[in-house]
């Protein structure tokens, strides 16, 4: 007997979006998280103006209701580039980037799902999918089946673990391997000589990624990314990196997560169940941005489910197509880019930083800031 119309593992930006837009489409749906909210997420929290469009079409929010709920912890709209010590490049935005803390960005989401209707249960970990009876099964033992799963249960994903060991064109190793590693410190302004009121890149302090400082109203957060087979000790290039911009103490708090660079799947999908967000690897491979990705992808599966149910159309290709349009190609491009880039030696990365900037950096952050055909 079914359960649920549709359970969605995951209470991040994809699974709450698309929870939201399936309750709105009149279905049951079980949203289950492992945390209770608001909950903790490592992330550096850059909200670009394509994921402001996005959140305002989906959940009808503007940045100004962001702004007023103090869900915006701070903007700017000017930022630098670093190549180790040295500046490549500074610009001022048309429109400025968004900061959010994700426990209080998600939290506010969550709360919208929650009262829109949608059934919820928090402090539930999943531990595997019954992906022939669209059934899962809860840490307690208990089984839960739906008509559909879409699994948004973020980078390290039980749910694609097991979809993977299906599918004979992509190994869970490879995904693994072209992982990113992430470490975040939250430094209180006091740390750093500067009164930062603006974000920096720093690229060439590691392989194959970049390290950030975005300021918030209270306090910076400062991180490093890099893909996990190309770099050898995190800990030691995140030290050295605190030493480069100036952060003397070393006892600071910092954390770490993964973060899929690159390795973004292409058939997310297995019978029933479909994987969105993180879950199913989609962030951009050279910016780390995934939010976006997230709540688009949340999105998409929706779309598709309801098209399924509703008008008669075949679940997987609907949802391949849209997803094939609307992010893979983008995603593709972005890898292509990253590949060019971070396969060149520091000195090439450098020249290619300083052309690419002066030539074209304000083309260059309207990409990242704009997705033309935004639907
Ligand atoms: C250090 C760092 C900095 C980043 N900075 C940015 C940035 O500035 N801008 C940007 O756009 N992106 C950034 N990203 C990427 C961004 O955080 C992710 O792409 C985004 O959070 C993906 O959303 P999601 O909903 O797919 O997954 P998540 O946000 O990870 O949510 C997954 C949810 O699933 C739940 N869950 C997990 N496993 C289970 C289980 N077994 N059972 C039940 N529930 C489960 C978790 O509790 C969580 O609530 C950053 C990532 C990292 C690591």
């Amino acid at each position: 007997m079914k359960n649920h119309d549709i359970i969605v593992v995951g209470g991040g930006p994809a699974g709450l979006t698309s929870a939201y837009q399936l309750n709105k489409y009149g279905f049951d749906v079980l949203l289950v998280d492992k945390n209770t909210f608001p909950r903790p997420k490592l992330c550096a929290g850059l909200l670009t103006k394509k994921t402001r469009k996005l959140i305002n079409n989906i959940f009808s929010v503007t940045t100004e209701d962001l702004k007023q709920k103090e869900v915006v912890d701070f903007c700017s709209d000017y930022y630098q580039i670093y190549f180790k010590d040295k500046l490549i490049y500074e610009t001022k935005m048309k429109d400025a980037f968004y900061y959010v803390h994700r426990r209080v960005y998600d939290n506010y989401l969550f709360n919208l799902v929650k009262n829109s209707g949608v059934e919820i249960k928090e402090g539930t970990e999943v531990v595997d999918i019954d992906l022939f009876n669209s059934k899962i099964i809860t840490k307690k033992g208990k089984e839960i089946k739906a008509g559909y799963i879409i699994g948004a249960d973020g980078a390290n994903s039980v749910i694609r673990r097991k979809l993977l060991t299906k599918r004979d064109d992509i190994k869970l190793d490879d995904f693994k391997k072209n992982m990113a590693v992430s470490l975040e410190a939250v430094v209180p302004r006091s740390e750093l000589k500067l009164d930062f009121d603006h974000p920096i890149l720093y690229y060439g302090i590691l392989n194959w990624g970049y390290g950030w400082i975005f300021p918030r109203k209270d306090f910076l957060v400062v991180g490093i990314a890099g893909l996990k087979k190309s770099n050898n000790n995190f800990k030691d290039i995140f030290m050295e990196y605190l030493d480069l911009i100036g952060i003397k103490n070393k006892d600071i708090d910092y954390s770490g997560w993964q973060l899929p660079y690159g390795n973004f799947l292409k058939e997310p999908f297995y019978n029933n169940t479909l994987l969105v967000g993180d879950a199913a690897g989609l962030v951009e491979p050279l910016t780390g941005e995934g939010i976006y990705y997230a709540h688009h992808s949340g999105l998409l599966a929706a779309k598709a489910i309801n098209k399924a149910e509703n008008y008669n159309r075949n679940l997987i290709s609907t949802y391949k197509r849209s997803l094939d349009e609307e992010i893979l190609l983008r995603l593709e491009r972005f890898k292509k880019l990253s590949k060019f880039f971070y396969g060149q030696p520091a000195f090439m990365q450098k020249f290619l930083l300083k052309v690419a900037t002066k030539t074209a950096g304000n083309y260059l952050t309207e990409i990242i800031q704009e997705v033309k055909d935004d639907r």
